[in-house]
């Protein structure tokens, strides 16, 4: 009976390998692009890698190998590089690990390969030759005023306008999350937008918007998210948003992202992922 137990344990932690078995990893698994599981649990095999440097966009902070993902979220963030590289240049945050999973800081979800971070600050053209040396650490700034409500007019601009637009207009992105005063913003100056809807209100997103893509039709395994709303989402939905009941509820929301306690066990084909160094 105990020789079971041992044995059941054993099971149960190949089951639900922890952070730093995926944070290990330096390079994705061989075999197909899969992904398996849900946004905030799964994983992916395969994953493509989103080259460095790119027309129009660079990935910020390398060192944290989370530039991983499907090839959709490649494909939408060079899309996107493409359409801004007369503007300036798109950073990139992160994607995900090599082999997706849960990471030991900063987010629940990204564990796919389908979700990507894109900083509001860009660099210039006029900067390419002769980046700023902390451009990297100084990493993504807030565009809101001291208030913490509305965004500042001294930073926010056509270039920020246009990022958020053609994330949103893209097809292969399901959904996008931005600070609330920006969703704001779009109800003011593009209501009636059929990609309106998919721009959504969430916390800690004043310093950069996150794309999710929808689960590619590659991916029979990756478990979609419930759908959205109908709706622009200028409505009172919004107002809440603004709220002092959203801001306590952000406190927690934010605190888990820091320091991401183990969701849902993944699925258990995920281990094998683990298996190839
Ligand atoms: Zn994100």
């Amino acid at each position: 009976m105990k020789r079971y137990l041992i044995t059941l344990g054993t099971l149960l932690m190949t089951v639900a390998p922890g952070f730093s078995a995926w944070h290990e990893m330096t390079k994705p698994s061989s075999g197909p692009q899969v992904i398996l599981g849900q946004y905030s649990s799964g994983c992916i095999g395969g994953a493509g890698a989103l080259p460095l440097r790119g027309e129009g966009y660079w990935v910020m902070r390398s060192h944290r190998a989370r530039y991983f993902g499907h090839n959709a979220a490649i494909g939408v963030v060079e899309s996107l590089g493409k359409k801004l590289k007369g503007e300036g240049v798109v950073l990139i945050g992160d994607l995900s690990q090599p082999r997706g999973g849960p990471t030991n800081y900063g987010h629940r979800s990204h564990q796919i390969g389908l979700d990507i971070d894109i900083w509001y600050n860009y660099l210039p053209l006029e900067r390419i030759d002769n980046p700023p040396a902390d451009l990297d650490e100084k990493g993504e700034i807030s565009f809101l005023q001291a208030d913490l409500r509305h965004l500042d007019p001294k930073m926010w601009g056509s270039f920020q306008d246009k990022l958020v637009q053609y994330t949103a207009m893209d097809e292969r992105v399901d959904r996008l999350f931005v600070h609330p005063a920006i969703k704001e913003r779009f109800c003011q100056i593009h209501g009636g937008a059929p990609w309106l809807g998919k721009i959504r209100p969430w916390w800690g997103h004043d310093d950069h918007l996150h794309a999710r893509l929808s689960c590619p039709a590659d991916s029979p395994r990756c478990q979609k998210q419930p759908p959205l709303p109908k709706g622009s989402g200028c409505d009172d939905s919004l107002t809440w948003w603004f709220t002092g009941e959203a801001a306590e509820k952000g406190k927690e929301i934010l605190r888990q992202d820091r320091e991401p306690t183990p969701g849902p066990p993944a699925p258990a084909m995920c281990s094998s992922l683990l298996e190839e160094k």
